[in-house]
């Protein structure tokens, strides 16, 4: 399939990373998008091994690593003391594959790495249309092209996958998340103030960890919500509703979280899981198959590990309709699993009955750690592999 030419809708983590992947071996690929330049929200991103380890796969870690923080630690407390519940380790001295960064610093990277290794990308250029049998792009701007392959990285509102797959729209979710970037001066005293702290609350959790090296922290704070009513999905929030949804947590996070200038609200969105996510020959990948949640922080980790396997096996099978089925049945069930997964973490963190929070204590520590550990020590390269040589 060398001289098969590969059309990408969208250049958000899922679209640039298939890019690379594709790039690498060997193939060509325009990636069309609509905005006029690549770009993401300036905001805090965590990127677990089963992420990163296909970065390194791809020859983008070290780069990746060297505007990271390597935090040690996730430390669990309880919201309006902030006494610690328990705590697990995300990296040592053998392996250090989780990190925090800015995500357009991310995506700098991956754009970077993209267009050295020749990638076409074609800003400004909204696709309106799709005939996955045929293999055609409609733009908006009236140009038609032809599309061999077609991988739908359109993202959460994802038309792709409105208009070919199950008609569904993005709903509410009832949670909305407060989010921001403050110094690190202005964290909270607790010791371990620098690794990842999340605070366990009744119907809120919010999670800060730094991100870079650049003295900054990025935090989120979900809480769960009426309505959402606004139109955008990302808009400048006024601090006095923040600390509002957050009235009685601790005080001194709560300064924390109302010390940059800005703070923004995002309204989070869910699709009901997919049934299938490949058809003729048009893939889905990242929020655009299985938008979550993002209380495991792993929907980027999810587009990641979309866009390798595709492109492994891709590079390594010659038979399109055997790479198509073999991606649908390695990321469909983990994309919908995980999509769960996530949904049920916020029932975990958002208890408010006195007898399940105290039991809760009992599974926070080791019994979590080894939850999340067998998350992110899945390795899409291996699963691929195994599929292929039986
Ligand atoms: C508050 C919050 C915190 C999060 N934290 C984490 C975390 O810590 N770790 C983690 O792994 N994940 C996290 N996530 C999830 C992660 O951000 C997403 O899963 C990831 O960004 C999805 O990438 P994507 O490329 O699939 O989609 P997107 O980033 O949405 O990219 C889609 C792209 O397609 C373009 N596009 C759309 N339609 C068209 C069209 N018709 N024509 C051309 N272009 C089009 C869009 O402009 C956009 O550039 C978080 C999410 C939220 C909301």
């Amino acid at each position: 399939m060398v001289n098969i030419h590969l059309s990408i809708i969208g250049s958000g983590i899922s679209g640039l990373t298939a890019g690379c992947a594709l790039l690498k071996q060997g193939y060509k690929t325009t990636i069309y998008e609509k905005l006029n330049k690549v770009e993401e929200a300036g905001a805090g991103i965590t990127l677990s091994g089963n992420a990163t380890r296909l970065l390194e796969r791809l020859g983008l870690l070290q780069q990746v690593k060297s505007i990271s923080y390597m935090p040690k630690k996730i430390f669990i407390r309880e919201f309006s003391s902030g006494n610690l519940l328990g705590s697990w380790n995300v990296n040592n001295e053998k392996d250090n594959k989780f990190l925090t960064l800015d995500r357009r610093a991310l995506v700098k990277i991956l754009l970077e790495h993209y267009l050295d290794f020749g990638g076409a990308l074609e800003a400004s250029c909204e696709v309106s249309a799709i005939d996955p049998s045929q293999g055609k792009l409609e733009l908006l701007d009236g140009r038609e092209v032809s599309a061999e392959i077609i991988l739908g990285c359109d993202g959460i509102k994802s038309l792709t996958r409105e208009h070919h797959f199950d008609d569904s729209k993005p709903v509410f979710s009832s949670y909305s998340a407060w989010r921001g970037i403050a110094d690190r001066s202005d964290l909270p005293g607790f010791q371990g103030n620098d690794q990842i702290n999340i605070y366990y609350g009744p119907d809120g959790h919010v999670v800060h960890y730094p991100i870079g090296k650049q003295g900054k922290v990025n935090f989120v704070g979900v809480r769960k919500s009426r309505a959402w009513t606004e139109e955008s999905w990302k808009k400048e929030g006024f601090k006095k509703d923040l600390l509002k949804d957050f009235d009685k947590w601790n005080s001194e996070l709560l300064s924390f979280m109302t010390a940059p200038k800005k703070v923004f609200k995002w309204g989070i969105f869910e699709r009901p899981r997919a049934k299938t996510i490949q058809k003729n020959k048009l893939v889905l990948l990242g929020d655009a198959a299985h938008p979550m949640v993002p209380f495991i922080g792993q929907g980027g980790c999810m587009a990641i590990e979309d866009a390798y396997t595709f492109g492994l096996l891709f590079s390594k099978l010659e038979d399109l309709q055997e790479v198509f089925f073999l991606y649908e049945k390695l990321r469909l069930k983990r994309g919908n699993w995980m999509q769960a997964r996530s949904r049920l973490q916020a029932r975990f963190n958002h208890l408010s009955n006195p007898i399940l929070v105290e039991l809760r204590k009992l599974f926070i520590g080791a019994i979590s750690q080894k939850a999340i550990k067998s998350i992110h020590s899945y390795d899409a390269h291996k699963e691929v592999m195994k599929q292929i040589t039986g």
